[in-house]
């Protein structure tokens, strides 16, 4: 096959994968179309991957097959992790992605150098720039929601200042090193620079943005690529880095919007300090229990059900149980739907996915939006494992960290029942006057037993 043959092959290879690429983010908007887009990311990956493996340039194979097996000796475990382990699960391929730019672009560098040109130069040192502390900031990112690190923030006076002296001292290295390509010397100085403040810009967050966080170091990791399809002269790279980039600033905006937040109060706000709560008057406090029969009661008399699941839902894997109780209340002549907090859970979309996985309709999951609307005519509001998504002082209290954040407005319904284990807190750490109503019923207990017993006495009451 002669060269010019080779090369549009490849490049149409390249063209089918970019379309592919564009597609899985389109179809993967919906949890309808999902699996499909899941399909054609993968075979966009694949194809993108084998025309680079066939391109004649290629000259051997023995380095490339050792690191294709060392990544999937890394990617296969990180790929079978629990769902709630995805949050940090997907900052590590961040970190894995952004590094390997990095490197890719340091070898450009060192391959190209004295004769990089000032153009040149300008690309390989934003992407090493950004792929560099898009690295360190993903191992803390991943390192604070594995809980191996700190979850709040840590700061202290003249951070910010710190912080961004930091990077602008990387962003004068990189213009020196534009006008002046030959000092090598000074290439490792803008990369421990940039290593450096990747760590400074993730440690003063709070837990509780690290979606945010992670969905922006996700837009970095993206734009890297990018800006590496650039140097490499891959336009396939350039496709999926910009669909990457923009896709998670997107994302991000979206998060911010959810949680009422700017992206400055989340980069800079320190979200998520340890409260010193007013304990006055808070011991004083009582609520209601009831048991699994008295819930089931209160629930088979009800119209209409809205369940709110968060956090807990998912670390009690209690969603075939609730599909259980869905069927059998709706069976009942129940209206049950489901209320979907945009950050609820760990990961956006965790609810929809957990949702899908047990089988439950589509059409029954509403939007946060959608459902606060019918709230107020609802009579039973079965909260099950969220909290910070439905605290009331998120509207009420002005000094709460989350003061501003939209939330499910279970609070509005005739009756609340909350199923957790106990008093504590979210992820966010703070109080919930939600569980101090008149109208709330704690249920205590795992959600999965719970709801699981709860099943049993609307289906008879036998004991199995
Ligand atoms: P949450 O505020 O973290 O509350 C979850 C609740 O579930 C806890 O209060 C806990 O209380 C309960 N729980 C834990 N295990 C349980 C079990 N086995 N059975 C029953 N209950 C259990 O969760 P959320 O309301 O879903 O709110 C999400 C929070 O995470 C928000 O602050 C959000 O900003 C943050 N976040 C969201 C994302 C995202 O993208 N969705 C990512 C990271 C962080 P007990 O211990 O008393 O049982």
């Amino acid at each position: 096959m002669s060269a010019i043959v080779t090369q549009q092959l490849l490049d149409s290879t390249y063209i089918v994968a970019a379309v592919l690429f564009i597609l899985a983010i389109k179809w993967l908007s919906s949890p309808v179309t999902a699996r499909r887009g899941v399909l054609a990311g993968e075979i966009a990956a694949a194809l993108a991957v084998g025309a680079t493996l066939c391109n004649p340039e290629v000259v051997e194979y023995k380095w490339i097959i050792i690191t294709l097996i060392i990544g999937a000796g890394i990617g296969v475990p990180l790929g079978m992790v629990r769902i709630t382990a995805v949050p940090q699960r997907t900052a590590l391929s961040h970190a894995f992605g952004a590094l390997s730019a990095a490197l890719i672009g340091i070898a450009e560098y060192y391959v190209g150098v004295p004769h990089v040109t000032r153009f040149g130069m300008a690309e390989i040192g934003l992407e090493v720039i950004i792929g560099s502390l898009t690295f360190t900031g993903s191992l803390i990112a991943a390192g604070k929601l594995q809980e191996i690190l700190p979850q709040r923030p840590i700061v202290y006076k003249g951070q910010n200042f710190v912080s961004l002296s930091v990077l602008g001292a990387a962003l004068l290295i990189m213009i020196i090193l534009i006008v002046h390509p030959e000092y090598s010397y000074l290439f490792p100085a803008m990369v421990a620079v940039a290593l450096i403040f990747g760590v400074l810009l993730v440690t003063p967050i709070g837990g509780a943005d690290m979606p945010t966080v992670i969905s922006l170091l996700n837009s970095y990791a993206g734009f890297t690529a990018a800006l590496l399809g650039f140097v490499l002269n891959s336009k396939v790279l350039v496709v999926a880095g910009a669909l990457d980039g923009s896709s998670g600033f997107i994302l991000s905006v979206i998060m911010c919007k959810a949680m009422n937040r700017s992206f400055t109060n989340v980069m800079f706000g320190a979200f998520g300090q340890v409260q010193q709560v007013a304990k006055a008057g808070q011991e004083t406090r009582t609520v209601r229990s009831a048991t699994p029969e008295e819930a089931a009661e209160i629930l088979a008399a009800a119209n209409t059900v809205v369940i709110a699941p968060g956090y807990g839902m998912a670390v009690a894997q209690a969603q075939h149980k609730v599909r259980e109780l869905y069927d059998i209340l709706t069976k009942q002549g129940v209206d049950v739907k489901f209320g979907i907090h945009p950050v609820a859970g760990r990961m956006p979309g965790h609810m929809n996915v957990l949702l899908a996985e047990a089988d439950i309709p589509y059409d029954k999951l509403f939007d946060m939006d959608e459902i606060n609307g019918e709230l107020p005519q609802t009579d039973v509001a079965l909260v099950i494992g969220a909290n910070d998504v439905t605290n009331p002082a998120a509207r009420t209290d002005a000094g709460s960290p989350i003061f501003g954040m939209p939330i499910l407005d279970v609070d509005k319904a005739r009756t609340v029942m909350v199923i957790k284990r106990s008093m504590a807190a979210g992820f966010a750490g703070i109080e919930n006057p939600l569980y101090y109503l008149d109208k709330t019923l704690m249920l205590f207990g795992d959600a999965k037993s719970f709801v699981g017993s709860i099943v049993r006495e609307l289906s008879g009451g036998s004991h199995g």
